[in-house]
């Protein structure tokens, strides 16, 4: 039996300018990956469903830019809708999301 886990249920910390930059630049490079093999696996796939992918990937592309100029701007985890803080377990599930769940689902 193991107990090394090293989450002792407590709320999650909110991550240091270090730890998500980290994180950003993770999610960058998974979907640029992604564009990538997209690009590569193009030949006679549908066309209409991979423009549909390939702009989903690059909205996400720009939200993680614009997390990175967050980030260097101190307004990082707060929310763009509603201006209070977004949860930390939030951020460690969507490093770039730009506002909290609530103002998310007004926006859509
Ligand atoms: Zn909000």
């Amino acid at each position: 039996m193991s107990v090394d886990a090293p989450r002792t249920g407590s709320r999650p910390e909110r991550m240091t300018a270090h730890e998500v930059r980290q994180r950003l630049d993770h999610a960058r490079t998974s979907r640029l990956t992604q564009l990538q093999a997209l690009d590569e696996g193009g030949q006679g796939a549908d066309e209409h469903l991979m423009s549909v992918q390939k702009s989903a990937i690059e909205r996400v592309l720009k939200e993680i830019d614009d997390a990175f100029a967050r980030v260097a701007d101190g307004t990082y985890g707060t929310c763009l809708g509603c201006s209070e803080p977004v949860p930390p377990e939030r951020l460690e599930i969507l490093p770039y999301t730009p506002c909290c769940v609530a103002c998310r689902r007004r926006a859509v």
